[in-house]
């Protein structure tokens, strides 16, 4: 099969690059990737069983993407401009590659005929929705642009479905986490951040009291459950939470990278507090009964085990800064 990864050279998109090399249905990996958060280097290190066709260029351009289009048998859709602070600092940015850039993806799709699309939504769009755990029957209220730019992005990818019959999912992702996913700028997730600022013996910064909670999923988990999805040509009519229902607070979570650290031998962490977020959902934790039916094969990568590699990486990463 030849795959199309759009947003590829970012985090989510090089592991899953990797993975899918080893996948004995793949023979092409097709990337585009306009480099705006992402970057080549993710991918140059990789080696790989499969070919791999990297091209610099936006999903908003038509000629771009029906170029990378051109004979795949499915998109993962991951590029976008991911971050909620990002979003509340420039949202027509955010709306321009992520939601515009969904239908453009999807029309891409259209016009190569029954190209299998699969979207990476995400756990934001629940927002205000104060119900535990989070099943997809439940309304969603997006609480930033980013997440609303992610609901319009699912909801296409579901009408498509819907209206051409062109064969689609949409995964909604919970605070992925792992090697490749970068620290060191305003807009980085919490685990790299914190690993990061532990490892060079700095500060943690917490927003808030460090009790919201997340449902922290290991990004070879997300390789995994996509890579089946391919092989297997999974599709629905509805949005899948791609978590399995676990919940971690952000002090548990420090707690559990000060005891991988310091089996390590790594510093004691140091932790400050400073003002929550505008944007930030307090608790986000996955039911996984429908991805559990429609992947009943795939088991999560456990939190110590996930952060284990992930130290293991970002240490050898800040070795070679
Ligand atoms: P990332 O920033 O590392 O990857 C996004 C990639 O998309 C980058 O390589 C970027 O250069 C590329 N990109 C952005 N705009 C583009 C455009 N117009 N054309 C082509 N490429 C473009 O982020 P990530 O964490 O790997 O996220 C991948 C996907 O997963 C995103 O859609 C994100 O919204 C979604 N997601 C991620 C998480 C998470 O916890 N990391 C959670 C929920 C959803």
């Amino acid at each position: 099969m030849r795959i199309l990864i759009t947003g590829g050279a970012g985090f989510i998109g090089a592991n899953l690059c990797r993975t899918l090399a080893e996948s004995a249905d793949v023979s092409d990996l097709v990337v585009l990737d306009d480099l705006s958060t992402g970057a080549a280097a993710n991918l140059a290190g990789l080696r790989l069983d499969v070919r791999l066709d990297v091209r610099l260029g936006s999903i908003l351009d038509r000629e771009a993407l029906d170029g990378a289009m051109d004979g795949c048998d499915a998109v993962v859709h991951l590029a976008a401009i991911p971050s909620v602070q990002r979003s509340v600092d420039d949202p027509v940015r955010s709306h321009l590659a992520n939601a515009s850039g969904t239908i453009e993806v999807l029309e891409a799709a259209r016009r190569h005929g029954n190209v299998h699309v699969i979207t990476a939504s995400s756990s934001s769009v629940y927002g205000a929705t104060p119900t535990l755990p989070k099943h997809e029957q439940l309304a969603t209220r997006p609480l930033s642009p980013y997440a609303a730019s992610k609901l319009a992005a699912e909801a296409y990818t579901l009408a498509y479905g819907h209206s051409y019959g062109l064969p689609t999912l949409a995964l909604r992702f919970f605070n992925v986490y792992g090697p490749l996913q970068r620290p060191g700028h305003a807009y980085a997730a919490a685990i790299p951040a914190f690993i990061d600022a532990a490892l060079t013996g700095n500060a943690i910064t917490v927003h808030g009291d460090g009790e919201q909670s997340r449902d922290f999923t290991y990004v070879d988990t997300v390789a995994a459950v996509i890579t089946d999805a391919i092989a297997r040509g999974v599709s629905d009519p509805e949005p899948v939470n791609l978590a399995f229902g676990t919940r971690t607070t952000l002090n548990e979570l420090l707690a559990a990278i000060g005891d991988v650290i310091s089996a390590r031998d790594g510093p004691p962490i140091r932790v400050e507090h400073v003002a929550r977020r505008a944007g930030d959902v307090v608790h986000s934790q996955a039911d996984g009964t429908r991805l559990a039916k429609l992947f009943p094969t795939i088991s999560a990568v456990d939190l110590v085990t996930g952060l284990r590699s992930t130290v293991e990486w970002m240490s050898a990463d800040i070795d070679a800064r």
